[in-house]
């Protein structure tokens, strides 16, 4: 295939470099990636191996595409030898066969964010700390910090700047949750996403012949979104490179926005101290988006100090003026993108595939959910809250895991009395004493169990013991699917949800069997070679937030998603949600300019996602927190130059706070009048056909709620009365309802 002719001399140039180091820095839409795919393709057409090409790429989704690019290029063989995708998946696969060597089982679990963070809770509570001063999250947050700058435990315990740090946030025992959290995932043989990296790193670096190993295999490495390496992986990409010196990587500055997780944008400038011999290549046309996108994208990041200066210019049409939706509220501000995305698709027979909706933070789908619902337009919402993360899917996953990992801690507390087998709280703390007294993992404890407890106690959790050695058994035997199956039916899980006949049972139900689909499609895909229990696991552990796109249903849709998820893909009209401030730029990010200035490259890379038409829209109010706020419009949207802009008002009425989402007026309820007549199902609403109830511990006054029969409310009062809590919840449509939380099915949004 003459694939020359689709490249300009520039791509060209950069497709043909072979030997050495490169670097192509360029804007949005110029074709970084489509280059880096050219150059694979060109490198196997020379013969190279495709065993010896390692290609990184941000998304599973994105590795996925450039494979099938590739494919088409060069025939599909050669293209699926390729080492090619994230960071994690590629290092995990690593690891798999490496593992022993740094003391973890080649079985090791990936503990997820989840995981992380109950395990540090319980360390919290060991370690009798206020977990309102150490935030669970917050701590993971500066644990994850430390392992992508590479320091370790001992390091963090010495260094006097982290002691001063931790102290002057009065938070001094972070070092030492952080010793305590790593010897729990070493002794549960768990690694979590950042270990990945981390302990990749320490393979290399105290396994030379390792390192070597992998140095001679791959001969070319080669990186996309540059940009948002962190010095884990940026050290880990330097150090397979380091022989052959064959490194490509491929990033826009402008578009770096994973700071908050430690990308680094020193990464850029080391690589031209790396290797001096580096050849460098710019790309500056965007063949994304029309001539009013480029520009209006241009006067935005011109905003930017801290940017090397590129002129990056579009030869496509003009295209219309980006317009600008302003909303009296957040509901109304759902219908007008709603309409215009209807209108649009009708008037220029548009797919519905053709439209994304950015923002800024996960919680704002929802009133937009509501809007596009009502006039029927279906969506797909990339990121949030996946099928990996149910309840019913976790617990089956947690069995599995077990399996594969009978060290894994996490996956043991999960399910030691999921059926309910008799095991209380307080003989697993017994364990869980026992096991660190005896200086034992908790399963040698479990496993042997009526050494440390009475026979009573100790006889349920010998039974568990030798449910879980039966099933290792059957997984070491059969393959994935098969083990998996037995293990769902022998576990009593589907025997106990299929007895529950109530409409959410019915869905965890299926949700179970969907799994149990996931697994043999995966053990009948031919192009995987290993089949086995431990293999599946590590697959499902590494979805990422932008790949849980393809798990949905078929059929046409509109995208919606954050713009972080959004990275590097591109939409025929996009449409960018919630142009406030406090909310884009967010609250957090406005009291420096750093933190300014990534969230303006977070806008440009917004922008930048739109091939013909953009759309910002914002409200003038909206609910937060069961309050309505009255709002401000973003500070970035007067950086857009103005001539690229057509300002549109509210077309329709101005919404008022009381107004149904569902097109019909009601009267909000006020203390001083008579209450209503009650409605008891409220008729303008149909719950969505993956209704969901969520976790309920921790709900807290003015969220907002959906119920199944009820429809949308807000947590009025919240009241605990000998251990059951009752919610009194204000319905939108069927006024106040007061319900007991351990039988309400509720969606938190
Ligand atoms: P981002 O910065 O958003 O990751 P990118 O630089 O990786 O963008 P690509 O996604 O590779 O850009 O390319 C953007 C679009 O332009 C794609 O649809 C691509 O197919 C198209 N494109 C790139 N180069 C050319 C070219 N020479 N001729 C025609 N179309 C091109
Ligand atoms: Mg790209």
């Amino acid at each position: 295939m003459d694939y020359l002719s689709l490249l300009n001399p520039s791509q060209a140039a950069a497709v043909m470099q072979i030997d050495g180091p490169c670097m192509i820095i360029a804007g949005a839409g110029s074709g970084k990636t489509r280059v880096l795919t050219y150059r694979i393709a060109n490198l196997l057409e020379q013969g190279v191996d495709p065993f010896n090409i390692l290609a990184l790429t941000f998304t599973n989704k994105a590795a996925k595409e450039m494979r099938a690019r590739i494919e088409k290029v060069v025939g599909g063989a050669a293209a699926k030898n390729l080492w090619m995708g994230t960071f994690h998946s590629i290092f995990a696969r690593i690891l798999r066969s490496e593992a022993d060597k740094i003391g973890f089982p080649r079985s090791f679990t990936i503990y997820d964010t989840q995981d992380s963070k109950t395990l540090i809770s319980q360390i919290l509570k060991e370690l009798e700390l206020d977990d309102k001063l150490y935030k669970p999250g917050m701590v993971l947050g500066r644990i994850s910090a430390a392992k992508n700058k590479l320091i370790s435990v001992q390091q963090y315990l010495n260094d006097p700047v982290i002691r001063q740090d931790d102290e002057a946030a009065l938070r001094p025992k972070i070092g030492v949750i952080y010793q305590q959290y790593a010897n729990r995932c070493f002794k549960a043989g768990a690694m979590d996403f950042d270990d990945l990296l981390y302990q990749t790193n320490v393979l290399f670096k105290d396994h030379p012949d390792v390192l070597n190993k992998y140095q001679n295999l791959f001969r070319f490495v080669m990186v996309d979104e540059y940009q948002d390496t962190n010095y884990s992986q940026y050290l880990i990409a330097r150090k397979l490179a380091a022989k052959e010196r064959n490194i490509c990587v491929v990033g826009d500055d402008a578009q770096s926005i994973y700071a908050f997780r430690g990308a680094d944008i020193q990464n850029i400038l080391n690589f031209e101290k790396d290797y001096p011999e580096l050849q460098v290549f710019k790309l500056e046309q965007n063949y994304r988006s029309t001539k009013t996108i480029v520009k209006a994208a241009n006067s935005v990041i011109k905003n930017n100090q801290a940017q090397l200066r590129k002129d990056v210019f579009s030869d496509n049409e003009e295209g219309p003026l980006i317009e600008v939706l302003k909303a009296a509220s957040d509901n109304e501000e759902g219908k007008l993108v709603a309409n215009s995305i209807f209108e649009d698709k009708m008037s220029h027979h548009l797919s519905y595939d053709d439209f994304a909706i950015l923002y800024r933070t996960n919680a704002q789908s929802r009133a937009m959910e509501e809007s596009l619902r009502k006039l029927n337009i279906r969506y797909k919402i990339v990121g949030g809250l996946s099928f990996y993360q149910r309840k019913e899917i976790k617990d089956l996953v947690a069995y599995l895991r077990l399996t594969v990992n009978p060290n894994d801690e996490q996956a043991l507390r999960r399910v030691i009395n999921y059926p309910k087998r008799g095991i209380g709280d307080t003989t697993i703390a017994k364990l869980i004493n026992a096991a660190e007294e005896s200086n034992h993992t908790i399963w040698e404890v479990v496993a042997n169990a009526d050494q440390f407890l009475p026979t009573r106690t100790a006889n349920p959790i010998v039974d568990f013991a030798e449910k879980i050695k039966a099933y290792t058994a059957v997984a070491a035997k059969e393959d994935a699917f098969e083990a998996a199956k037995f293990i769902a039916k022998n576990s009593g899980m589907i025997e106990e949800l299929y007895a529950d006949k109530s409409i959410e049972g019915l869905s965890r139900y299926e949700n179970i069997q969907e799994l149990l689909n996931g697994v043999k499609a995966y053990t009948e895909d031919p192009e995987r070679e290993d089949k086995t229990l431990g293999a599946f696991l590590q697959d499902i552990a590494l979805v990422t937030d932008a790949d849980t796109k393809d798990a949905q249903q078929e059929g046409e849709a509109v995208t919606m998603m954050t713009i972080h998820s959004a990275k590097g893909l591109e939409f025929r009209n996009v449409y960018i949600v919630g142009m406030e401030e406090n909310l884009f730029p967010s609250q957090m990010m406005i009291t420096s300019r750093a933190d300014l200035e990534e969230e303006r490259r977070l806008f440009y890379v917004a922008i930048t996602r739109a091939e013909k038409k953009l759309t910002l829209s914002y409200a003038t109010s909206r609910y937060q927190w069961g309050n309505l706020r009255s709002c401000e419009k973003s500070r970035f949207l007067d950086e857009i130059d103005p001539q690229f802009v057509d300002f549109k008002f509210a077309a329709t009425p101005s919404a008022g706070p009381g107004e149904s989402p569902f097109g019909h007026v009601f009267e909000r309820r006020s203390n001083l009048l008579p209450t209503p007549a009650r409605k008891t199902v409220a008729k303008g609403y149909t719950p969505p056909a993956d209704f969901q109830p969520s976790d309920t511990s921790n709900l807290q006054t003015g969220q907002r709620v959906e119920h199944p029969k009820f429809g949308f409310g807000h947590v009025t009062k919240l009241e605990t009365v000998s251990g059951s809590t009752k919610a009194i919840i204000e319905f939108e449509e069927v006024g106040e309802k007061t319900l007991l939380l351990s039988f309400a099915k509720l969606r938190v949004l």
